[in-house]
């Protein structure tokens, strides 16, 4: 494919394999296996003599198009689909873990995402420790001493704090680690791992990247040497296999991204400038807002400032439900980047298993409400909380 075109460009061209039927949509490969012309061909395929694909769950035509589309969106050599957002770090930590490794994370994380760092990964005998995201000085003593790999995740879920992913790569390099971004929040739309020093962006495509609440998948994205050697034997015999069906739905996920996420992003700056002055509302973290402590390095390390707000309603969960209970037009649900509003209490659902006291510590406080904006009109969207933010 073209190395010059852009991004909205490669976002509906790149990848795209045509059948000999030259249809124009991306064809849907939902088989299983392939059919081998001989024995001597069948032989050829599985040692990598001859080209050609073998089984789905090694690799598919469908999901090699959303691979190919995603890693050159994401400025990669190679880019490895998976069933969903945990297999992919899952997989992007395991198959390159091993017994007596060290692992450093930035805090607050996704909860299924903390839960492998602080509760799998020491069973493995790997050690782990977690770093605040946005404490420089903590990632320095965390990393003054050797590590294998480090995981942060940026912005993050639900304070949106940052994790400065440039400082940290040099960090991790002098420690002799891989530096793996969760890159779920923000796409590859409006932020660029790779060209900031990591090794790897992981995904969860259930959020953004199908963008519309269909389907569950995972993206990881890197050099292809890595992804060679040690990611994709993992994921063939492990097993983690993104549908080729879901692959479709989100190569038609990713036509739409960038429109998508401006457009959403447009309406989250509208709505946090506006949170910010309500009466009902204590503090708006959205890292567009100049009263966010890391404004300037959320202006250096991103595009914009995406479409997730945090705001804290004061008066503890009792007033956090009932502002969530009163909403009508945004839905309450754990899921986020829908084109549908959607609005979660991260301490009793997404970060209910983080032990209370570390929660508190991490800013995850109980009157705090995470809001994923959507594609409604904003002026309708404001009805709706200003409603439920009354008193
Ligand atoms: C949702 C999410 C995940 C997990 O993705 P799934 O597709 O639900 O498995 C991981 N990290 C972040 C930041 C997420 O938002």
């Amino acid at each position: 494919m073209s190395e010059n075109w852009r991004m909205r460009t490669r976002l509906v061209h790149e990848g795209a394999a045509r059948s000999a039927f030259g249809e124009t949509s991306e064809a849907i490969f939902l088989t299983s296996g392939f059919v081998y012309g001989s024995a001597e061909e069948a032989e050829a395929r599985v040692a990598d003599r001859a080209p050609g694909y073998q089984y789905s769950r090694i690799a598919n035509p469908t999901v090699r198009m959303l691979e190919e589309r995603f890693a050159r969106l994401e400025g990669a050599e190679d880019c490895a689909a998976v069933a969903t957002g945990m297999a992919a770090v899952h997989a992007a930590l395991f198959s390159q873990l091993r017994a007596g490794a060290r692992v450093v994370a930035s805090a607050p994380l996704f909860g299924a995402c903390q839960w492998i760092v602080t509760d799998l990964l020491p069973r493995f005998g790997v050690e782990s420790e977690l770093v605040p995201a946005a404490d420089g000085e903590a990632w320095r003593r965390a990393l003054s001493r050797p590590a294998d790999l480090v995981l942060v995740e940026t912005p993050a879920n639900p304070t949106l704090e940052l994790v400065d992913i440039a400082f940290v790569a040099s960090l991790a390099r002098e420690a002799g680690a891989r530096l793996v971004v969760d890159n779920a929040f923000a796409t590859p739309w409006l932020q660029r791992p790779l060209e900031l020093g990591a090794d790897l962006s992981v995904y969860s495509a259930t959020k953004l990247v199908d963008g519309q609440g269909r389907c569950l998948g995972g993206l990881v994205a890197g050099p292809a040497a890595l992804l060679k050697d040690s990611l994709r034997p993992f994921v063939r015999n492990t097993g983690p296999t993104l549908s080729p069906f879901n692959a479709w739905v989100l190569l038609k996920g990713l036509e739409t991204l960038g429109l998508r996420v401006e457009a959403q992003q447009t309406t989250a700056r509208t709505l946090a400038g506006w949170l910010e002055g309500h009466p009902g509302v204590r503090t708006v973290r959205y890292p567009g807002l100049a009263s966010h402590p890391q404004a300037e390095l959320a202006r250096r390390q991103m595009k914009g400032p995406g479409t997730m707000i945090a705001f804290r309603v004061g008066g503890g969960r009792e007033r956090a439900f009932a502002v969530l209970n009163r909403l009508r037009l945004v839905k309450i649900s754990n899921n986020l980047g829908d084109t549908r509003s959607l609005a979660t209490h991260p301490a009793t659902t997404t970060h209910a298993k983080v032990p209370a006291e570390l929660r508190e510590r991490l800013g995850v406080s109980e009157d705090l409400i995470r809001l994923s904006v959507g594609l409604e009109d904003p002026e309708d969207l404001m009805a709706d909380l200003d409603r439920a933010l009354a008193p």
